[in-house]
């Protein structure tokens, strides 16, 4: 089900044309669907159901207030990987107690504020990262809940950059250390160990990474208890794939269905930190054509969106949907070659897309709720974006467009002059 649809040609959010969003409150714009992100994350609330469970929602993949709002209402957990991001989830009135912390270098500041707004579970990353965080919870007073992040050695076959799950990646300890360090856990006086956890990579379009992962910690899971380590909760991360073009990844539901299948009767509560899942198709960034510009070797749309606005096409070959807002087609018939305004060749939202434009148009690039906003830069003196979180027929400014008032705070010239 899609909360983006064409009505009569013209593109909605939900029960709102994109057209009157943007013409009230301009381009480029991130257009969100309340609806949309609640959908996804009660289907996996649904597929959860009679299984002790926790599912936290990624921050990183889209951070903004009014989101981390909608979730913290359905009673989400929150994964967050930095202290930027707790202080995030507990303004958007997140609970503390459903909050895991991951992240491979977590500074002492951001332990300490995390053990004190009281967090479910500190994913640990690494040997040296127990010991620091067995330090910093010996003098905040508190003992720090810890899951260590074991990294399996299982290929998620998605993009290098985003693949996390491989021996080579900085993330988690190898399968051989993880025994060493949950014992040396159990030594420590000021952590408890509650969990075992793992992230293997995002986008992930195949469900048999996620059980190769499953069978190997399962099987740590058993050689812990032998040792008398006992593991109550096992995090699997996040990383299921979206449809952005013609990838096919399992449903969240049958994703669950078939976790648990292999799980069988174990006693362990499960949890998932999805974000792509959750928000990538909640979210539309919406983008006008300022100028056509046909050339001997491209046709080029030069659109108000760049690359600091949206950068996963240029960063990771991204390919994303875009479309036009309304359906008339008037326009020069072309594969258009869709480019921002930014100095950089790599300035692109997309390439030879067969598209029919008039300058002044607009464009909807989909699946762009994830890693969209949440990466987007004041390169070339450029404001970030508006974000608008659309909810039936209401419009809400879940963040202004950004001033140059806003862009220079904090700096300043030298003195004298
Ligand atoms: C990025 C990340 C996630 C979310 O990944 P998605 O692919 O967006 O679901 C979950 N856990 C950790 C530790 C991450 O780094």
């Amino acid at each position: 089900m899609s909360f983006f649809s064409y009505r009569e040609g013209e593109l909605h959010a939900e029960d709102v044309p994109v057209r009157a969003i943007c013409d009230a409150h301009g381009t480029p714009a991130y257009i969100y669907s309340r609806a949309a992100l609640e959908n996804a994350y009660l289907e996996y609330e649904r597929a959860l159901e009679g299984c002790e469970h926790l599912v936290c929602y990624a921050v990183k993949a889209n951070s903004n207030l009014a989101v981390l709002d909608v979730l913290a209402r359905l009673g989400a957990g929150f994964d967050i990987v930095s202290g930027g991001e707790l202080e995030r989830v507990l303004q958007a009135g997140g609970d503390p107690a459903k909050i895991v912390f991951s992240g491979v270098s977590k500074t002492a500041a951001e332990m300490a504020r995390a053990l004190e707004a009281g967090i479910h579970c500190f994913n640990v990353e690494s040997a040296a990262e127990l010991e620091a965080l067995n330090s910093v919870a010996n003098a905040v007073g508190r003992p720090a809940p810890v899951s260590v992040r074991v990294n399996p050695d299982v290929d998620a076959k998605t993009h290098p950059y985003i693949s996390t799950g491989l021996r080579e990646n900085k993330f988690g300890v190898t399968m051989e250390e993880a025994l060493r360090v949950y014992q040396r856990a159990a030594e420590l006086e000021h952590v408890e160990i509650i969990g075992l956890d793992c992230h293997i990579g995002s986008q992930l379009t195949d469900i048999s990474p996620y059980l190769d992962t499953l069978q190997r910690l399962l099987e740590l899971i058993d050689t812990l208890a032998k040792a008398g380590i006992t593991i109550r909760h096992l995090d699997l991360g996040g990383g299921l794939g979206v449809r952005y073009r013609d990838e096919e990844p399992p449903s969240i539901a049958s994703f669950i269905a078939a976790i648990r299948e292999q799980l069988g009767q174990r006693e362990l509560t499960l949890m998932f930190e999805p974000g792509r899942s959750i928000a990538a198709n909640a979210g539309i960034l919406a983008t006008r054509v300022e100028y056509l510009k046909p050339t001997a070797e491209h046709n080029f749309a030069l659109v108000d969106a760049g690359m600091n606005d949206m950068i996963r096409p240029a960063l990771y070959q991204a390919w994303l949907d875009i479309q036009p807002v309304s359906q008339a087609g008037s326009g020069q018939r072309a594969q258009w070659d869709i480019v921002g305004p930014v100095c950089e060749t790599g300035d692109f939202l997309g390439k030879g897309r067969d598209l029919s434009l008039n300058q002044g148009d607009l464009l909807a690039m989909f699946g762009a709720g994830a890693y969209g906003f949440v990466m987007s830069s004041n390169y070339n003196t450029r404001g970030r974006a508006a974000e608008l979180l659309v909810d039936g027929e209401q419009v809400h400014v879940a963040r202004e467009r950004e001033s140059f008032t806003d862009m220079i705070r904090g700096e300043q010239r030298l003195p004298g002059s």
